[in-house]
């Protein structure tokens, strides 16, 4: 089977077009044979060897995909071969065939396309996680979603307006802005303008943002805390920017504000958790209420320019590659 195969830390270059044979499930394992797979900005980072855990080289990055059931390892129960699913994979989604275990695969709705499918399981439980479970959200508090046209900044909007949060957007470009407008944003803010800090609290009536999805770290960091409402709570949840924040830890005593982390993989073990989220997103994606949003397409040979153009700020909702 056609797989990408990095066999050291690097940018899109490492990426490589090989033939690998194709997977056989061990216990509680399914093989899927991949329609689509969603590229993550954490797929960029662990091929890069800078994510939250150590990449071990050689390895097939891809973490979430769509396919069709192929083979049932032992003891799977609740499955079948030929079953349309979406699936979260420790890695191996870049390729023909990938395995998934089989408590993280999801049934697929017949109205959703493979794209659709792959699209969502990274962002929306993600999304879910950082806003209900970490964030603690209630109806009528504002959010502000960083990166916000990106996979799970479409995801996060989808999310809050459905808990009935008032978004403020932020992206650095103005088409960005207008896709985050027709997902349900009430504010949009260029996040390359001046003083952005003022503008936020101007746009909330002085409130300041209840929850800060905080994805992008670095400098802004500091910029981030100040947007906080008395009791707001900073989620941090990535550092697109791959420099280190610093902040002062004191300075949250002031409006007793919160600076939480939320990580997708640690909640994978979490049973309840899960059926948590898997009760709220169901239905939403069953009635059409949120949709993810697919991105541009890159064949599995296109790899490395499907990282390029992600690295490159230009893309919308997920990224998609096509084995
Ligand atoms: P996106 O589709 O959002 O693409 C990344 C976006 O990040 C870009 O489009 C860009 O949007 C923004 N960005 C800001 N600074 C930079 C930079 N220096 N270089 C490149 N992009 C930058 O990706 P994902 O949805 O996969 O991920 C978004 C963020 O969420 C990442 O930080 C990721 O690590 C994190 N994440 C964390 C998870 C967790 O479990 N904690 C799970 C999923 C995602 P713009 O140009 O508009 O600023």
């Amino acid at each position: 089977m056609k797989a990408i195969l990095v066999e050291r830390a690097g940018g899109p270059e490492v990426l490589q077009l090989v033939d690998l044979p194709k997977p056989e499930p061990g216990p509680g394992q399914v093989r899927v044979r991949v329609e689509a797979a969603g590229l993550n900005f954490a797929d960029i980072l662990y091929v890069a060897g800078e994510y939250l855990v150590r990449t071990r080289y050689p390895t097939v990055p891809g973490m979430e995909l769509a396919g069709v059931v192929e083979a049932l390892g032992e003891g799977v129960e609740g499955l079948r071969v030929g079953q349309r699913v979406a699936a979260l994979v420790g890695g191996g989604a870049f390729a023909e065939y990938a395995l998934a275990p089989a408590r993280s695969v999801l049934a697929v709705p017949s109205q959703m396309s493979p794209y659709e499918a792959a699209a969502f399981p990274v962002s929306y439980f993600t999304a879910y996680f950082a806003l209900v479970t970490q964030g603690q959200a209630r109806p009528g508090e504002w959010v502000l979603i960083q990166a916000a046209a990106g996979a799970l900044g479409t995801a996060a909007i989808q999310v809050a307006r459905a808990l009935g949060l008032r978004v403020v957007a932020l992206a650095s470009q103005e088409e960005k802005l207008a896709l985050c407008r027709r997902l349900g944003a009430e504010v949009t803010l260029l996040s390359t303008q001046d003083d952005l800090v003022r503008a936020v609290r101007e746009a909330t009536g002085g409130h300041g943002v209840d929850i800060l999805m905080e994805v992008v770290g670095g400098d802004g960091f500091a910029q981030s805390l100040k947007m906080l409402a008395y009791r707001g709570r900073l989620l941090v949840i990535g550092s697109a920017s791959r420099t280190l924040a610093q902040m002062r830890p004191v300075e949250l005593m002031k409006g007793n504000q919160s600076v939480i982390g939320v990580w997708l993989t640690p909640f994978l073990n979490d049973p309840a958790a899960l059926q948590a989220a898997q009760a709220f997103l169901t239905p939403l994606i069953s009635s059409g209420q949120i949709r993810p949003v697919v991105g541009e397409r890159f064949r599995l040979e296109e790899a490395a320019r499907a990282f390029e153009f992600m690295l490159s700020r230009r893309n919308t909702g997920k990224v998609i590659l096509e084995p």
